[in-house]
């Protein structure tokens, strides 16, 4: 999922959007069926039933043909607009004598207005010529948008408010002293606008939330003064959420009305609003369901705030920040929360299943234009489905768009959406299958790295002549470059990729045997090179990357050689028997590709590479996918990005006008850091993916733990206890901004990307890593191994994660989570040494409120130099252990290897 950066109700997907007015208009008969439609709209402007009954066929069924005509006629019409959205062949029709329509009907009586889009199949009967020949056989209606209103100020009616208060969840506002004025509906009041002199608070519920606004107002309620405010509520609530005793009617103020009108048209339109283009040029509202509500204040200090609760979210409050365009608060209701519980599932929104993708792209790298062909295998997930929506960016134009099954079918372009509403011709049972085909072409922009790449204030580091980087294209996650779910979906692929000569490609999947095959091109415009890829491991979503590109290496690695040894138990037992339900993927083929200044680069990391994948699979006991191709790129600061099967990593040139040294994610004394990282990312957050946002640590802290495991495995302790010691010093300075559990959202505020970092990747890695010390290394492993194994090509979360640790170690860890992933504060130990002659007595004691589940390094200093580690799990809020000690003890020392994320005080 991409994390929602807008409030939910500013846009409104529109089914019925009018965006997509090239309907296609076919040779045959089109002034035809043109008339016919506007006869509809005649006979609906007039609400005649018998005029409109008369466009349908005498054939055609009486029963569903009257309770279609009942619904669209409406009494006392003012307005009615019918326009035609798209057009295919009607089967078993003769050439130009049958259609298949879907129709916008927009009807408007007085303040209402109501659009019913339909499916119409039209025929001329057998011989007939004239104009007026066309009938309706079959109407089906699709989808209605009912209740949309014309909304305005009542003019009529001002109120003076003296301590008006108006009650959202976790929200109040009061107005003190000012004028009030309604916005009326038909079904009754649905706003208010307010001018005075007023006060808002917030206070969300959860205590991350609270401390979000802490960062973002200095406290852990948002108070903030304002002058003018519009809220918008279903007319059923308003006697609920707003004190209307506190309203008392005096004549209305001409200025304070031409002000109220002012508000009105600037926010109103912002919410719960239709752009209808070619079916009205008004403005028309929709009125916020039952528990919805939104505000928008205009408050001194901050801006204007948004506060919006929508119901039909997973994450139904939020507080959006207008002005920067960030979210301040957003979590699930208290009510939410009851019904469902904290985790969940951003597949539960999607109504069908993606199985396999096939698609044919032709790369235009220079010009950023890609020709696609895709192919998607779909099975239905909802009980029916009638229609489904499809991702594809906007810029990318449909020139066709049918199914195996079925021929063409059709389909709106919702504006500004990156998405598609594809008109399925029967409505499919659930399990059921079909399979897509889109073409499309069009200009897209190739997408960065963002977040997996370091961030530096641009300065000389020294004076180097500017090179400029070799530019590539990537199109990946962000992209929306082929068709696709509205959410990450693991499917299987066949990738045919086409690129002018002079470029490569590497892509999500297999190389094709022969791949890539020399095409000549008829235009003679050079010739071109076809790359194919086959995943036949799902893959999370699907990526490309093409440049200037030199085939470095290209090896067979095998993978589990020497598993059984080394300092962390292996998957394979040492007798070489496999732990149950563990498959093995042996070998994995790697090849490294890079700019042709990047080759040498390129020649190092091979090896490197292939022992990172060795170690992770005798970690693990398999590789996910069965390839891994590097594409090592040019660019200002380094950086990675990995999707399933291969990874891009970005190298600076020396001419780099950028610093980096003070990021969360920079290890010196480890060259292979970034490789060893985005590499893990094949198991992590590739083969076992993310629920949602919330869940992004299972990807970053995970794969930063694994690349300081092979920290350890490659450098010894030394490099590995840096990493801790950096771990713990980023989870201390910066756990004060949010919980883990923040994802996307730490640092957001301040739009600081450090802070996401430092605590998604270092302090996630520094929490699995306690968790292995409270647990042992068997333990841990095995249970590491069950969370791959049960989460192995599915998105999972932080409670998969607890319940598979929960299993191996047979005592539940629920506070553990509950402290480090789901809360942000911090241990504050204090302890005291007591040295003895035969024993060693540590007393720990948990400052604060909170028990924390923290392991702790004790080491024992003897006299002659000797040292020796002692973990001591410190699970309850006081802690005495003794250590038996075999000579004179010189001191004892707490957490020298910096692997307790606490601050420690000697008493
Ligand atoms: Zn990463």
């Amino acid at each position: 999922m991409s994390p929602r950066l807008v409030p939910p109700l500013v846009l409104i997907v529109l089914v019925v959007s009018a965006g997509d007015s090239r309907a296609q208009t076919t040779a045959a008969s089109p002034d035809g069926i043109l008339s016919l439609l506007n006869r509809a709209e005649q006979s609906l402007l007039v609400s005649n039933t018998d005029a409109f009954t008369a466009l349908f066929s005498p054939a055609a069924p009486a029963e569903p043909r009257e309770a279609f005509v009942r619904d669209l006629l409406i009494p006392e019409v003012k307005r009615a607009v019918v326009r035609e959205r798209d057009r295919v062949p009607l089967e078993g029709s003769l050439p130009g004598d049958g259609y298949r329509l879907i129709v916008d009907f927009f009807t408007e009586s007085h303040e209402r207005a109501r659009i019913v889009t339909a499916r119409l199949d039209v025929r001329k009967p057998h011989g007939a010529s004239g104009e007026h020949d066309w009938r309706i056989v079959v109407a089906e209606r699709l989808t209605v948008v009912e209740g949309l209103n014309r909304l305005s100020v009542n003019a009529d009616t001002q109120f003076a408010a003296r301590n008006l208060a108006i009650q959202a969840e976790d929200l109040q506002l009061v107005m003190h002293e000012g004028s009030v004025f309604v916005v009326d509906s038909a079904d009754g009041v649905t706003g208010l606008v307010l001018i005075g002199r007023g006060e808002m608070h917030f206070t969300p519920g959860p205590e991350a939330e609270r401390g979000q606004v802490r960062i973002f107002a200095g406290s852990e309620t948002l108070t903030a003064r304002f002058e003018t405010a519009f809220v918008r509520m279903n007319p059923a609530e308003y006697e609920s959420r707003v004190s209307t005793a506190n309203l008392s009617k005096v004549a209305v103020e001409p200025r304070r009305l031409r002000r109220a009108r002012e508000i009105f048209a600037q926010e109103a339109p912002k919410s719960f609003s239709l752009d209808l283009s070619d079916l009205s040029r008004e403005p028309w509202y929709l009125l916020p369901g039952f528990g919805d509500f939104l505000a928008e204040v205009r408050t001194k200090k901050h801006g204007t705030l948004t506060y919006a609760r929508s119901t039909s979210e997973a994450e139904d409050v939020t507080l959006f920040d207008r002005a920067r365009h960030r979210n301040i608060a957003l979590y699930a209701s208290a009510q939410k929360l009851s019904a469902r519980g904290r985790s969940y599932d951003e597949d539960e929104l999607s109504d069908y299943d993606i199985l396999d993708y096939q698609i044919d792209a032709a790369i235009s790298p220079e010009r950023e234009f890609i020709e696609g062909r895709a192919r998607m295998r779909i099975r239905v997930r909802a009980y029916a489905l009638a229609a489904l929506t499809i991702r594809l960016a906007d810029p990318l134009v449909v020139t066709g768009l049918g199914s195996v099954e079925h021929g063409r079918l059709l389909h709106l372009r919702v504006k500004n959406q990156n998405s598609i509403l594809v008109n399925l011709p029967t409505t499919m049972p659930r399990d059921s299958e079909i399979n897509l085909l889109i073409v499309y072409s069009g200009r897209l922009v190739s997408q960065g790295i963002d977040r997996e790449a370091l961030q530096g204030p641009p300065q000389r580091t020294e004076e180097v002549p500017f090179v400029a980087p070799e530019r590539n294209y990537l199109l990946s996650n962000r992209a929306f470059w082929h068709p696709q779910g509205q959410v990450t979906d693991y499917a299987t692929a066949t990738l045919r990729i086409t690129v002018p000569d002079g470029y490569g490609c590497v892509a999500s999947g297999d190389p094709a045997a022969g791949s890539p095959v020399q095409l000549k091109d008829a235009t003679a415009q050079g010739g071109k090179r076809l790359y194919v890829f086959s995943a036949s491991d799902p893959l999370r979503y699907l990526s490309l990357i093409v440049s200037r590109f030199v085939r470095v290496t290209q090896t067979t690695v095998p993978l589990l050689e020497g598993a059984a040894q080394g300092p962390l138990p292996p998957a394979v037992n040492v007798d070489g028997a496999l732990a149950p339900g563990f498959r093995i993927r042996d070998r994995i083929g790697l090849s490294v590709d890079a700019n042709p200044r990047q080759q040498g680069r390129g020649r190092e990391m091979a090896p490197w590479a292939a022992d990172i994948l060795r170690f992770y699979a005798g970690l693990i006991g398999e590789a996910p996918y069965s390839t891994m191709s590097l594409a090592l790129v040019e660019h200002d600061l380094p950086g990675g990005h990995s999707p399933g099967y291969f990874a891009v990593l970005n190298n600076p040139l020396p001419s780099t006008p950028f610093l980096w040294r003070n990021d969360p994610a920079v290890f010196s004394g480890f060259p292979e850091f970034f490789l060893a990282h985005e590499l893990a990312h094949q198991w992590w957050g590739q083969a076992v993916g993310w629920k949602n946002y919330h869940e992004q640590w299972i990807s970053e802290g995970f794969a930063q733990y694994f690349a300081a495991l092979y920290a350890q495995k490659a450098h010894g302790d030394e490099p590995f206890v840096e990493m801790l010691r950096q771990f713990r010093r980023w989870a201390l300075a910066e756990s004060d901004e949010g919980p883990i559990y923040l994802g996307y959202r730490l640092g957001h505020i301040r739009g600081e990307q450090k802070v996401f970092r430092a605590l998604l990747y270092n302090k996630g890695a520094a929490v699995l890593h306690m968790l292995r010390r409270l647990l042992g290394d068997e333990l841990f492993f095995n249970a590491l191994r069950r969370f791959y194994y049960e989460n192995k090509f599915r998105k999972a979360g932080t409670d998969d994660l607890q319940r598979a640790f929960e299993a191996e170690a047979g005592r539940p860890l629920a506070r553990f989570f509950e402290r480090w992933i789901y809360g942000a504060a911090l241990p504050h130990l204090r302890y005291a040494t007591t040295i003895g002659d035969r024993e060693v007595t540590v007393r720990f004691e948990q400052l604060g409120t909170l028990v924390f589940d923290i392991p702790v390094t004790v080491t024992v200093l003897y006299a002659d130099g000797r040292s020796a580690d002692v973990v001591v799990p410190v699970t309850e809020q006081k802690v005495v252990q003794k250590i038996p000690v075999d000579g004179p003890v010189r001191s004892v020392q707490v957490n020298r290897d910096s692997a307790a994320i606490a601050r420690f005080d000697q008493s």
